[in-house]
């Protein structure tokens, strides 16, 4: 079996994967701005580097995998306010009431999506000492100048010595800056200087005290601060969605390297992005679809609901360095194959073995496993995967068999990339779960009618209630009990 190769976007080529410490990975990747629903896009770039920790963790590495959530200091495009302080003016309401609205949505959604928590979530907000400790650092290394309250990046001074590009391959003067910043622009010595603290002015609701005055860290100090805080001054894997390679991970790299002197990332990983209509979905433009759309089907753009599995599995069927467009065509022709590899998957249960193997397991499995060692490779991954439904198929009819190692191992194989690495719903465990909870709710039923015989309304009023409250309404009908969940 080969080795993992990642493309490191760098050194723009794939390369051996290697581990600064010997069977542990640490992995960061951007997480979202908590101002605004996630839309399908966000949830693309999120759902790639899930596929990637999973593959790691079915690789049998330890993980520390920390995705942030910024909740403080993104500047909107044409304002000099972040865009959680906007929302929230406009909203009436703290900007910590918009975090945690949102947060709450991001988590419902990406769980909906069966994407795995990562093993840390930090917040901007919960590292202010640490972010005006760095930009204090920068400031004694002498690659950051304050004026009037913000302290400014210098990032001529600081190209002097380091490589301002290194990642974006941008020369100097192409690499303006591109958050304007309106009122603040004059402040800067140099357009492409960036902010690692901003002055807030009266208005601003989000503002904290620093040695230089009231303000709000700069977007892109978080992501050093909390990658290096949990991860060290050097790591193995840095991820996000394409459209922030610049300028937010090139001032990443800058920004630590004017703290720690070192690279801080061996591998950057770049997500591409989801197109709708040919356009970058974007919740600025007004161009995109939220997950609650599609599954509810509630959208002009679409002819039916889909569920998270099937988004998913269409997400997979792309390789998470190639564009995706998104349209209902696309994903009602996504979810026929997602039925056809589920429906295979519950046949493969009921095979039972042959004596003689007609079909190459080893050889199947040593495929699946290049695919995704080449850079995660999911649709080759996929393709493969479906070389196995078509003998799954043929076995069923009698016109393939497996021999008892070979089906076990075709049985395994399958299971792991189908649920452990592509993440796609286990539909047996889930109906399970619910096969479980039914005959729970039927058993609660039961002592309740013994109770009412008994006429103890008292119990017999508790147990309705409670159940209530757990969203398990009982309905008492003609037929007996029944029962619904909310
Ligand atoms: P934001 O909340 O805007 O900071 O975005 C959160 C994540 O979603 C970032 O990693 C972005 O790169 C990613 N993202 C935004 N739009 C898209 C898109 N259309 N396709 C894929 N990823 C996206
Ligand atoms: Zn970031």
């Amino acid at each position: 079996m080969q080795v993992l190769n990642i493309y490191n976007s760098l050194t723009n080529k794939k390369e051996v994967f290697k581990p600064l410490q010997e069977g542990y990975v640490g992995m960061y990747v951007c997480g979202p701005t908590v101002y605004s629903n996630v839309h399908l896009g966000n949830v693309r770039t999120f759902i790639s580097f899930d596929l990637i920790y999973r593959y790691f963790l079915h690789l049998g590495y330890k993980v520390r995998y920390v995705r942030n959530i910024t909740d403080a200091g993104h500047l909107t495009d044409d304002t000099a306010e972040d865009k959680i302080s906007t929302k929230a003016r406009l909203e009436k309401l703290e900007p910590m009431e918009i975090v945690q609205k949102y947060t709450i949505d991001f988590h419902h959604i990406l769980e909906k999506f069966n994407a795995l928590p990562p093993s840390i979530e930090p917040t901007a907000t919960g590292h202010l000492i640490e972010q005006i400790e760095a930009v204090q650092t920068i400031l004694d290394n002498g690659l950051a100048y304050e004026v009037n309250g913000s302290v400014y990046f210098d990032v001529l001074k600081y190209n002097e010595k380091e490589n301002y590009g290194i990642l974006s391959k941008r020369k100097i003067e192409e690499s303006i800056e591109n958050t304007r910043d309106l009122d603040g622009q004059s402040d800067k010595k140099n357009p492409q200087d960036f902010a690692l603290w901003k002055r807030a002015e009266p208005e601003h609701i989000q503002r904290w005290n620093s040695p230089w005055g009231a303000g709000f860290p700069g977007w892109h100090l978080e992501c050093t601060v909390m990658s290096t805080k949990y991860l060290g001054e050097q790591f193995d894997i840095h991820g996000g969605g394409m459209d922030l390679k610049f300028p937010h991970h090139e001032c990443e790299i800058a920004q630590a390297q004017a703290c720690y002197h070192k690279a801080p990332v061996n591998y950057w990983m770049h997500g591409n992005m989801l197109t709708f209509n040919g356009r970058k979905m974007s919740k600025s433009t007004g161009n995109n679809i939220l997950p609650e759309e599609i599954f509810t089907g509630e959208s002009k753009f679409l002819s039916k609901a889909y569920s998270a599995g099937v988004v998913r599995f269409f997400m997979m069927q792309a390789h998470y360095r190639s564009i995706l467009d998104f349209s209902d065509e696309a994903v009602l022709a996504a979810e026929k194959g997602y039925n056809r590899l589920m429906e295979a998957v519950e046949i493969l249960q009921g095979l039972e073995p042959g004596k003689t193997s007609t079909y190459e397991v080893s050889e199947w499995k040593e495929k699946c496993y290049d695919a995704m060692n080449d850079d995660f490779n999911s649709p080759v991954l996929i393709a493969h995967l479906f070389e196995a439904v078509k003998q799954i198929n043929l076995m069923k009819v009698g016109k393939a068999s497996l021999a008892d190692a070979d089906l076990k191992s075709l049985k395994e194989t399958l299971y792991a990339f189908v649920f452990d690495v592509l993440g796609l719903e286990d539909k047996a465990k889930s109906e399970g779960d619910s096969n479980k909870l039914s005959g729970i709710v039927n058993m609660m039923i039961e002592l309740r009618n013994e109770a009412r015989a008994n006429k103890d309304w008292a119990l017999s009023d508790k147990i309705r209630d409670d159940l209530q409250k757990l969203g398990v309404q009982l309905k008492d009908g003609k037929e007996g009990t029944t029962f619904t969940l909310n």
